[in-house]
C-alpha cells in the first residue's frame, strides 16, 4: 500500500512539474486521467493537498474559484484576468513584506496572499476588435 501511495504521489508531482502554469485540481486530474485511467479523482486531490502542505508544489488561493496549483515555488504574486480568468505570475513585488509585517505585528511564521486583477493582453485585443465592429 505504501509503495502504491508513493507511486501515485510521484505521478501527481510529475504532472505538475511538466507544465508551467496554474491549474485547478480538476484540470490536473483530467490530465493525469488521460495518461493513467486507474488513478481516482480522490487520489489526485489527496496528493495535491499533501504536496502543497509539504511545500513541494504551491497552492494558490483564488477568492471566487477553486484553488490552483503550480510548480513555481519562488516568491511571487498573482494577476488574474477579470474577463477570461487567465492567471499570471507577477513580482515578487512585495518581497520582504513578511518580515516587515512580522516586526509590526509581533506574529511569527507570516504568510501572505496578494491577488491582483486586471484585463489580460488577449482580452484587451478582443475588446478593441469588438469596439471597432
Ligand atoms: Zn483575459
Ligand atoms: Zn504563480
Amino acid at each position: 500500500m505504501q509503495r502504491r501511495n508513493t507511486k501515485q504521489r510521484k505521478i501527481v508531482l510529475d504532472s505538475i512539474q511538466k507544465h508551467m502554469g496554474h491549474f485547478t485540481a480538476d484540470e490536473i486530474y483530467l490530465r493525469i486521467h488521460t495518461e493513467d485511467p486507474h488513478i481516482s479523482r480522490a487520489t489526485v486531490y489527496r496528493n495535491l493537498q499533501f504536496l502543497a502542505d509539504e511545500q513541494q508544489i504551491r497552492r494558490v488561493k483564488m477568492p471566487n474559484s477553486s484553488d490552483m496549483y503550480e510548480r513555481n515555488l519562488d516568491d511571487h504574486d498573482h494577476m488574474v484576468c477579470r474577463i477570461c480568468g487567465a492567471v499570471m505570475d507577477v513580482g515578487p513585488i512585495h518581497s520582504r513584506v513578511d518580515q516587515k509585517v512580522e516586526k509590526i505585528s509581533g506574529f511569527s511564521d507570516i504568510q501572505h496572499t496578494f491577488l491582483f486583477s486586471g484585463i489580460c493582453p488577449a482580452c484587451q485585443k478582443k475588446l478593441k476588435k469588438q469596439k471597432k465592429q
